[in-house]
């Protein structure tokens, strides 16, 4: 019989609820459970991949090619797995896939209603998942915040498939915030009993309660949502400030919600195994040195929009026992003040992430000509691989070398789109998406780093290297190490007589887990820390391959 633990989220949102729910998965998983994720997103989009970043944080992309919400990757990061893209529903899916059967002519003679034709797709889609993947658990975070419209045919779905499934087989997990007031220092409850009253009114009485408190959460506070929230004392654990969000899993467990979830579910008695997961916070925990990483993008205010990025830096940092101290540069500054680049120079490492558009990119050049020119380790992410090319060229003699994406009537279109996206008019869903082959010449850095010959890592662009430019621009110096669709496409590009001149077309970010970096974040980081140079041949093995099955972006 599989289990479902639904987490919903109170008072707010952004206090971490993804965190929380993949760190559930995680206290199950070491159990001994096949435990898997999905996350419903109450939103009308199809997916995360027509959304702004900037507000809504990263969009995360699957093996198979989906562009879904930054949560997912957390379950990938927690729970060492690769997440489908149909783990992530959101309504715009749910209500195309009811209107598509509707005009087929499913309902005839039916009035098609949320209850219960949107509410039976919602728990038709929970039930196919473990019925394909075979799961023993499927944890289910409800996006928002319990009080939003639209997320009420969800909580309605989570309350009928309790009703059917059992209720030692489904399990409400509310998270919610208990704030300080800073006069008094109290840990107030009254937003919780509010947020747990509203949930009740819907049907869903939560099992646990799990608080996010700057410290744990007192006798009384404890006591008083215990009572108003009617749950036991012992449901009532604390989710409180960490330094690792890797730290999650081990101090709800200390708090005993491994017991009470398995108790209540009526899980197998199986004593936990944390030891490598400890051994993995520790790293993260206690690195030895430190190593200063500039990001230089747009939206770099926002921590958010990057985060698989964030953590991959950090996943290279803790297997290389260093402390990654990460600063965001805004690219914008150096095109107005160019002389603001050499702020670079007193950083280990320079990094470019992905992006769009032509704001900033002239500032990102100038960082990457930078770092090149002072052999600052550099790593260039997609755009960043995209404009390495760019700058690069420009500085071999192509001159008003540049992307289209940049400028659509240069001269020297080094970066061009893709064959394929040319009269691609619509905006969803339609990059080159997921994960691809890639060819890795023996005897360069890259292979150095992955020591094989074919991986898969996973891709979100429109543009590519052009292949009339390949051969000038590699006259010089500059390899494409990697390459994908029988070399038709250039992947990595490095320089070897810089220390580390680096970059994927690719996003390695998304496949690095906190116990095994990413290849290109690893180099980057050990170069960075001053390394002499990646010597082929010798770097570690790090196994990050798992070849995707379904690689179709239609709906
Ligand atoms: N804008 C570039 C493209 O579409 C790069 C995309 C990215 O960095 N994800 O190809």
């Amino acid at each position: 019989m599989t289990k479902y633990v639904f987490v919903t989220g109170g008072v707010m949102s952004g206090i971490g609820k993804g965190v929380i729910a993949a760190s559930i998965g995680k206290i199950i998983q070491v159990r001994g459970l096949k435990v898997t994720a999905v996350k419903i997103d109450p939103y009308l989009n199809y997916d995360a991949g027509t959304m702004n970043p900037y507000i809504h944080g990263e969009v995360f992309v699957t093996e198979d090619g989906g562009e879904t919400d930054m949560d997912v990757g957390t379950y990938e990061r927690f729970l060492d797995i690769n997440v489908p893209k149909n783990h992530n529903i959101t309504t715009g899916q749910v209500y195309f896939s009811v209107i598509e059967r509707e005009r087929k002519g499913d309902f005839l003679g039916k009035c098609v209603q949320i209850i219960p034709h949107i509410t039976d797709e919602i728990k038709d889609r929970l039930r196919r998942i473990p019925q394909d993947e075979g799961a023993d658990l499927v944890l289910v975070e409800i996006g928002g915040t319990v009080g939003d419209i639209e997320s009420l045919p969800y909580l309605e779905a989570a309350r009928q498939l309790r009703l059917e499934e059992g209720g030692e087989n489904v399990l409400n997990v509310h998270v919610t915030l208990v704030p300080v007031l800073d006069v008094v220092g109290e840990q107030k409850t009254k937003p919780t009993q509010h947020s747990v009253q509203e949930l009740r009114r819907i049907g869903v009485q939560p099992d646990i309660i799990v608080a996010r408190s700057k410290a744990p959460l007192r006798q009384e506070p404890r006591r008083k949502i215990a009572l108003f929230c009617n749950v036991e004392e012992s449901a009532v654990f604390t989710s409180q400030d960490m330094d690792s969000i890797y730290e999650s899993p081990l101090l709800l467990d200390q708090q005993g919600l491994g017991e009470f979830i398995a108790q209540r579910l009526r899980l197998p008695e199986n004593p936990p195994q944390w030891g490598p997961w400890k051994k993995t916070v520790d790293d993260h925990l206690h690195p030895a040195k430190q190593v200063n990483i500039a990001i230089c993008g747009k939206y770099t205010e926002l921590a958010d929009c990057y985060v698989s990025v964030n953590e991959a830096l950090k996943d290279a940092g803790a297997s290389t026992g260093a402390k990654v101290n990460l600063e965001w540069i805004e690219t914008d500054d150096f095109e107005t003040r160019p002389e603001k680049v050499h702020v670079l120079s007193k950083f280990d490492g320079v990094l470019v992430p992905g992006g769009f558009g032509s704001r900033g990119a002239e500032g990102k050049i100038l960082a990457i000509e930078y770092s090149r020119s002072h052999d600052i380790p550099f790593l260039g992410i997609c755009y960043g691989f995209q404009l390495a090319v760019v700058e690069y060229a420009r500085h071999i003699g192509i001159s008003n070398a540049a992307s289209s994406e940049l400028n659509p009537r240069s001269e020297h279109s080094v970066i061009d789109l893709m064959p394929e996206q040319n009269g691609v008019l619509e905006k969803g869903g339609t990059m080159r998406l997921g994960a691809h082959e890639i060819a890795i010449d023996q005897g360069t850095i890259a292979y150095s780093l992955y020591r094989n010959k074919n991986v898969w890592e996973r891709h979100r662009h429109r543009y590519e290297v052009n292949p009339k430019y390949i051969q000038e621009i590699t006259s010089k110096g500059l390899k494409f190490s990697g390459k994908s669709d029988l070399n038709r496409r250039m992947e990595i590009l490095e320089v070897p007589s810089n220390r580390f001149h680096f970059a994927t077309q690719f996003h390695a970010e998304f496949k690095s887990r906190p116990a095994r970096p990413s290849p290109p974040y690893f180099g980057f980081i050990q170069a960075a820390l001053g390394s002499k140079g990646i010597r082929v041949q010798t770097g570690p093995v790090i196994a990050n391959q798992t070849v995707q099955v379904n690689r179709s972006v239609k709906r």
